[in-house]
């Protein structure tokens, strides 16, 4: 680990410890080129998420994509984007909490569904229609474009 003083590429560690919220290692480092010392913390790094779509093919997740979708389902819609951001990131913990890194396109709808349901109606009902044509089409950018606003989604 490089010393954030003087750059110097040789540090010891000192002391490691578990920090107190236990999903967290606190190493304490010291530098032998000019005497400073600080504080390192290592963490779970949850390993990157694959899509299984329904024709079998693999993806890397990606939360952009994600977003995209939620926040065109959100469009016009009276919620504040910090609470959109929040559930955005309630579901990736979610994806990442499943215990599996494969994870198929219907249980990230599903999750979606569940989590729109809760915040708004109208954004659940618009994700939740285009979603029943996708996973026939299997394709995610139709999906989004196939996602509009309101005039454009009713009939
Ligand atoms: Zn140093």
């Amino acid at each position: 680990m490089r010393c954030p003083f003087c750059g110097n590429i040789d540090t010891q560690v000192k002391d490691s410890r578990p920090a107190e919220d236990h999903v967290s290692i606190r190493r304490r480092r010291f530098c032998q080129a000019c005497g400073g010392r600080f504080t390192t913390y290592e963490r779970v790094q949850l390993r990157d998420l694959v899509v299984i779509k329904s024709s079998g093919k693999r993806e890397d997740f990606d939360r952009t994509k994600l977003e995209r979708s939620i926040r065109i389902a959100m469009q016009k819609r009276p919620i504040e984007p910090e609470r959109i951001d929040q559930m955005i990131s309630g579901i990736v913990r979610r994806l990442e909490s499943l215990g599996d890194t494969d994870i198929s396109s219907k249980q990230i709808g599903e999750i979606v569904m569940e989590s729109l349901a809760r915040i708004d109606t109208v954004a659940y009902v618009r994700f939740a229609s285009v979603y029943k044509n996708f996973q026939a089409a299997d394709d995610f950018d139709r999906f989004v474009s196939e996602l509009r606003p309101p005039q454009a989604a009713e009939e």
